[in-house]
């Protein structure tokens, strides 16, 4: 399956025009079922390859991140990218850093004066192109690198001051080319909230992914909506109901449109963190479907451990589990279905923080 795609490479606005037609021929590399729920093959994340311990720093080391290499690699498939390495600067190599111009931001080693700009720019450009083939659900990049760094990468200005403002080269060409990709750096990944935000968005990556590919139809996207409404109001409201609009009339608009609004709103809407606040109330929510099939003591127990939630004093998982228990046992067909009760697998123990 290609990855989502933006073809335009310069507005946000038309960035959705995704390669739908290439998804037919290509469909096969992931297992997903077009309604998205499979979650049985592994997702593929691409990363910056020191993270995985591979030694291509510029002093022949690694970073190797143990949640990533120990725990992650168990549900995810790797693709491993050093852009300094690959465009032949060797290990070990001098360090390099972004510097600003007159004509743009440059990739300079200090010591030598050597310019790489040209070469890297060039590099993140075809690479990035390249990776639309490899299913990536999203991007692991190593933090304060002026190849990979996400957010705030030092960058000096034009008389020599250093500031926070820059972005590695690759990382701002992978983003610019993939807007909707969940892309994160390593060393964020360690907030519990940043953390599972993220793998929230990889996993809902997946499921649009395999929803808009092929031969899509307005029945699969009302379908899809449905299962992904509790997890939408708990990241944000506004989005959710931006979504309900677009479903509610989805021949207002060419399917193209549609397709662009629905995933730029669906991918946008999930990067808001989802606060106690905002579960709890998907929480209360939810536990109105049981009103009338569970006796007292089991309804006082479910609002209890929601109430215990929002109290801080338990995990997010312990009032999921409670509800997917009941699920499970009544049979409440529009909560069995819903992504909420289990958007990533349960060994990551995403939801285990309080
Ligand atoms: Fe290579 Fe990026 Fe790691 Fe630097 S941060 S060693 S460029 S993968």
């Amino acid at each position: 399956m290609r990855l989502l795609e933006d073809t335009r490479g310069t507005s946000l606005v038309q960035s959705c025009i995704w390669t739908l037609h290439l998804a037919d021929a290509t469909i096969g590399r992931i297992n997903c079922e077009l309604d998205g729920s499979d979650m049985t093959s592994k997702i593929r994340i691409g990363i910056s390859a020191c993270l995985l311990g591979r030694e291509v720093r510029y002093d022949g080391g690694h970073k190797r991140d143990r949640f990533i290499a120990d725990v992650l690699s168990e549900h995810a498939e790797f693709v491993p990218v050093c852009p300094e390495f690959e465009i032949g600067m060797g290990v070990p190599r001098e360090t390099v850093r972004l510097e600003y111009h007159s004509d743009g931001v440059r990739m300079v080693a200090p010591k030598s004066g050597t310019d790489h700009t040209q070469k890297m720019r060039r590099y993140a450009s075809k690479k990035s192109r390249d990776l639309g083939e490899e299913d990536l659900s999203g991007f692991i990049l190593k933090k304060d690198s002026p190849s990979c760094g996400v957010f705030r990468v030092r960058l000096l200005d034009d008389e020599g001051m250093p500031s926070r403002k820059g972005r590695g080269l690759f990382a701002e060409a992978l983003i610019e080319r993939y807007p909707f990709l969940p892309v994160e750096e390593e060393g964020r990944l360690n907030d519990p909230h940043l953390r599972e935000n993220f793998f929230e968005r990889v996993f809902a990556y997946r499921r649009l992914q395999s929803m808009f590919s092929g031969r899509w139809t307005i029945g699969k996207l009302v379908a899809f909506h449905s299962r992904e409404k509790l997890l939408l109001l708990a990241h944000d409201r506004a989005a959710y109901r931006e979504l309900g609009r677009i479903v509610a009339q989805p021949k207002a608009i060419p399917r193209k449109e549609l397709v662009t609004s629905y995933c730029e709103t669906f991918m946008s809407g999930l990067t808001k963190i989802a606060t106690t606040k905002k579960h709890r109330n998907v929480l209360d929510h939810a536990a109105g479907y049981f009103k009338k099939l569970l006796p007292e003591e089991e309804k006082a127990e479910l609002h209890g451990v929601i109430e215990d939630f929002a109290a801080g004093l338990v995990p997010l998982i312990v009032p999921v589990t409670l509800l997917r228990h009941h699920v499970r046992r009544h049979g409440v067909n529009y909560l069995e279905g819903q992504t909420y009760l289990e958007p990533h697998p349960r060994e990551l123990m995403l939801r285990n923080h309080v």
